[in-house]
């Protein structure tokens, strides 16, 4: 397929180029010590990833440990209930630890084993990605340190007990508002002083190259299964795919399946309470062009500049940019962004755990209630979800919150 000058055939292949670049978005805007870090990193990567041995012990343990490949689950009766398009999903949830995230933090421990590293580093603002990272690094026998706000710390103390389990250090970090911005500072500042020991995991589609670029060609088996998948089940392609974009993980590895297909791709963020700044976490639909955390992207600024304070729901998704590769897709038009808001969100949550049996999590209800709203107007035709994760960690707050409905 060719759009708007870029040949989607050889894309994969072709985007990002050699410093990290998808179109004018992406790149590695840091400090030379830390440039020689991700540099090191960077050739690693290409000569691991073409090895046959780091290839098939990513797919020994994607099998073996992982319960990869996770399946395809048609919606029949929230289908039936919405006319004649045919709702599915890919049950990202039923990955081992529960969500996507740990499609890549798998491969990044396997690089730092292959690279000789000790230790692997990250910061983590709901937990999430601290506990995915903690789980891969348990399963290799790497050290692990979690850089994490002292606020964050005492509001998901769950996700803290759960990475203290699995034998990584939660470092408290008292600076500013001790929230995800103070964690992401002191882990870089921790990782340019370690960083022949170590590497740092970054959590999804973001940071500097090769991060965006790695997270990406890791996360790609989702959408490598599921299109396979889906044809297996089906005969066809599927005529839409929804993924939530936060960072954009969980999306750019769905949508990389499908880049080439006659399929129309939609990223849905979060709208929160409503379009005024603050109240939503919408970037690639309301931000502007802007370099932070290392890479250039569309992102949601502050009166001086600097990233702007935002919110969602989902705390998976409350970052005030995306991804550069999102940025890249939508100027060129391959994919379609739009919003959904915490109420839709919520209606979506309450509605899949009813008809189908399955509680998602709250960052990937918001592709439910876009998928929810696309079938709606659609006249036929099928739609395939990705179910980044399950809710098992968001059922508190939903009935502190929210209540049973
Ligand atoms: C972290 C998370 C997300 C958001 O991250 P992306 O990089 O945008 O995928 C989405 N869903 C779940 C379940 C998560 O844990």
């Amino acid at each position: 397929m060719n759009l708007n000058g870029i040949d989607f055939d050889t894309y994969l292949k072709n985007y990002p180029d050699k410093n990290g670049y998808f179109g004018k978005y992406g790149g590695a805007y840091i400090p030379d010590d830390l440039k020689k870090a991700m540099d090191e990193i960077t050739e690693a990567y290409f000569t691991i990833c073409k090895s046959s041995k780091f290839i098939g012990e990513l797919r020994r343990i994607r099998r073996e440990f992982q319960g990869r490949p996770t399946p395809i689950s048609y919606l029949e009766r929230l289908s039936n209930s919405l006319g004649h398009v045919q709702l599915y999903v890919k049950r990202e949830d039923l990955n081992h630890s529960g969500a996507h995230k740990l499609n890549h933090c798998m491969g990044e421990a396997l690089l730092a084993k292959y690279m000789g590293k000790k230790k692997v580093i990250a910061e983590t603002g709901a937990g999430q990605h601290g506990v995915a990272l903690a789980t891969a690094a348990a399963y290799f026998g790497l050290e692990c340190d979690i850089y994490m706000g002292a606020v964050d710390i005492r509001k998901q103390a769950p996700n803290v007990a759960r990475m203290k389990i699995l034998g990584a250090n939660v470092i408290e970090v008292n600076e500013g508002l001790a929230t995800l911005k103070e964690a992401v500072d002191a882990a870089f500042a921790a990782y340019t002083k370690e960083y022949k020991d170590c590497i740092y995991c970054i959590g999804s589609v973001v940071g500097p190259h090769p991060f965006p670029m790695m997270v990406r060609d890791f996360q790609s088996v989702v959408g490598i299964e599921a299109r396979e998948q889906f044809i297996e089940m089906t005969g066809e392609l599927p005529d839409a795919v929804v993924a939530c974009v936060g960072g954009g993980s969980n999306a750019m590895g769905m949508f990389s399946g499908f880049l080439n297909d006659p399929v129309d791709i939609y990223g849905v963020e979060p709208l929160g309470r409503g379009p005024a700044l603050g109240d939503h976490a919408a970037s690639l639909t309301y931000g502007t062009e802007g370099v932070m955390h290392g890479f250039n992207s569309i992102m949601l600024k502050d009166e001086n500049g600097d990233p702007a304070p935002v919110y969602s729901v989902a705390s998976g998704l409350d970052y005030p940019s995306s991804g550069p590769e999102h940025a890249f897709l939508r100027d060129c038009g391959r994919v379609k962004y739009d919003v959904v808001t915490d109420d839709e969100t919520i209606d979506a949550f309450f509605t899949l755990s009813r008809m189908e049996g399955i509680i998602p999590a709250i960052e990937s209800s918001h592709a439910v209630a876009y998928a929810i709203k696309l079938a709606k107007e659609m006249d036929k035709g099928s739609v395939l979800i990705n179910l980044s994760g399950r809710g098992d960690k968001d059922m508190d707050y939903i009935i502190e919150k929210y209540g049973i409905r």
